[in-house]
């Protein structure tokens, strides 16, 4: 171990990006726990250096004893409900796992004395931003609970850390994290979490057979091809985010909130056009009607994040995002082959 290891607790370890991340914070020397409730996540997924426990982040009994019976430098939360259509139809369950669950972690590290906490929000904040791309300056104006529980958590730490009187004031760092997608480039991690609703993902189910076509939502956009354009960002680097913003705030770095992506966008047919061309299949695609609360455009600009963090993207390449994607799902030999 090194001079700067840190005891990190990581919510949500289990989960897709939360497996990257944990992963590299191993790699890194640092000692961690993981606490997920499998709502999502796999156990295999998890390191095995990582110590794990089954608990919900949000379990404020559970977590206050967790982090009674040793200390922890920081706090990593990935832990949350993350399909914006869900949280349209079943918006209760976003403001209770969330908002509440949230809620829940940030006093019990309060009480604990964790004084840094990095936490997984989302460009969902931001709505459909009136400039394209969008700086962290950029009005936030959500629009659908899944985007707004990201904003109120975000004001919940930020409150937090401006509390006064506490003896061991919060920082935090809010990643509002763009499209993320891809697998780690061993093959070892990827996007396992069944039912997955997010673009790339279904694209590879559909591109391996598990799914007969793919559709895509709205075609009337006002875009250059009518679909709509988002920023994808591959797993590796965004989980690399995370241990720059933790480095960041262990080195004595202010509260600050953060866009994570490359700075360019893709259009829904262009994502589905390189799928095809990195699997060498062409699937069948079926063009249906607007989904609910999805924004037209969502670039970053990541000019803060570069700057702040030593962080630069190493894998912006969309084709390298559908190959590991593509190359993940195929060697699943389908939702039971992996246990957890
Ligand atoms: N999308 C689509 N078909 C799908 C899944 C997603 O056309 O099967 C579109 C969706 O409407 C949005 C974009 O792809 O415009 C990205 O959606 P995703 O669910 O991947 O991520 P989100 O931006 O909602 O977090």
């Amino acid at each position: 171990m090194n001079a700067k290891t840190l005891s990190v607790l990581v919510t949500g370890g289990a989960g897709y990006i939360g497996s990257h991340t944990t992963r590299q914070l191993v790699a890194a020397g640092h000692q961690v726990t993981v606490v997920d409730n499998l709502y999502s996540g796999h156990r295999w997924a998890v390191s095995p250096e990582a110590d794990f426990h089954e608990y919900d982040a949000g379990d404020r009994v559970a977590m206050r004893a967790l982090m009674r019976s040793r200390h922890f430098d920081a706090v990593i939360h990935f832990a949350g409900h993350i399909v914006v259509p869900e949280s349209v139809s079943d918006p209760g369950k976003y403001y209770r796992n969330n908002v509440l669950g949230s809620l829940n972690l940030i006093e019990c590290c309060e009480e604990a004395g964790v004084g840094l906490f990095v936490f997984s929000s989302s460009a969902a904040v931001y709505g459909n931003p009136a400039t394209i791309p969008v700086h962290e300056e950029t009005p936030t104006n959500p629009i659908n609970p899944y985007g707004r529980t990201k904003l109120i958590t975000e004001w919940t730490l930020k409150d937090f850390a401006e509390r006064t009187g506490s003896n061991l004031p919060l920082r935090y760092v809010a990643l509002r994290y763009f499209n993320v997608a891809g697998a780690s480039l061993d093959g070892a991690l990827g996007q396992a979490t069944p039912e997955a609703t997010h673009l790339i993902k279904v694209a590879c189910e559909a591109a391996c057979g598990k799914r007969d076509s793919v559709s895509i939502f709205g075609t009337d956009y006002d875009t250059e091809d009518g679909t709509c354009i988002r920023d994808y960002i591959h797993v590796e680097d965004l989980a690399a985010a995370h241990l720059g913003a933790l480095d960041y705030l262990a080195t004595g770095g202010n509260s600050a909130v953060l866009n994570c992506g490359y700075g360019h966008g893709y259009s829904v047919r262009e994502v589905l056009d390189m799928v095809r061309k990195v699997s060498g299949n062409d699937f069948s695609i079926r063009e249906t009607g607007r989904r609910d609360g999805d924004p037209v455009c969502l670039i970053s600009d990541n000019r803060s994040i570069r700057k702040l963090l030593t962080w630069a993207p190493q894998h912006n390449d969309l084709e390298l995002i559908c190959s590991t994607a593509f190359q993940w799902e195929r060697a699943k030999q389908g939702p039971k082959s992996r246990k957890g």
